[in-house]
């Protein structure tokens, strides 16, 4: 069985070239966006089991507490999402609105929709290996 740690490490680097992306476009697209999706998603917001795990294996501190709203996402503060990049849910990575899909050329633009059908096989991955005993902290020994 692959390591969780080893599968975490594969997901971050799986994801780096997204991450990046969305840091260089966002800034720029974001803030006149029309139809903001940080707005039209729950305000229990995105981050789901996997990432939790994934956050934990990878040994992230500080994410922020994230505050109710009364619509959209609870980590968006008006100076854009209130989450560093390492610690964005998967989902909101996995979405890749038009004006972000315009503003690649075509080759990134594959690479990216690649690296993100990689690193959703590798979550579920890091997930089952979690679930068959090994963990963030030392692999349990047999009871
Ligand atoms: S839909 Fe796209 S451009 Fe609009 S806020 Fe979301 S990521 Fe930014
Ligand atoms: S975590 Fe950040 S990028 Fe994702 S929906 Fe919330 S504010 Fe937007």
């Amino acid at each position: 069985m692959v390591p969780v740690r080893t599968l975490a490490a594969e997901i971050e680097a799986t994801l780096a070239p997204a991450r990046a992306a969305f840091a260089r476009l966002c800034p720029g697209l974001c803030p006149d966006c029309a139809d903001p999706c940080c707005q039209r998603v729950s305000p229990h917001g995105l981050l789901d089991q996997t990432d939790v795990l994934y956050l934990a294996v990878r040994g992230w501190r500080g994410t922020p507490l994230a505050m109710p709203t009364a619509k959209g996402c609870p980590f968006l503060t008006p100076g854009g999402c209130g989450l560093p990049w390492q610690a964005r849910p998967f989902a909101c990575l996995r979405y890749l609105c038009r004006p972000i899909q315009r503003a690649l050329a075509e080759a990134e633009l594959a690479a990216i929709t690649s690296a993100i059908t990689r690193a959703a096989a590798l979550r579920s991955r890091l997930m089952a290996a979690f679930l068959d005993g090994d963990g963030p902290a030392e692999p349990r020994g047999q009871p």
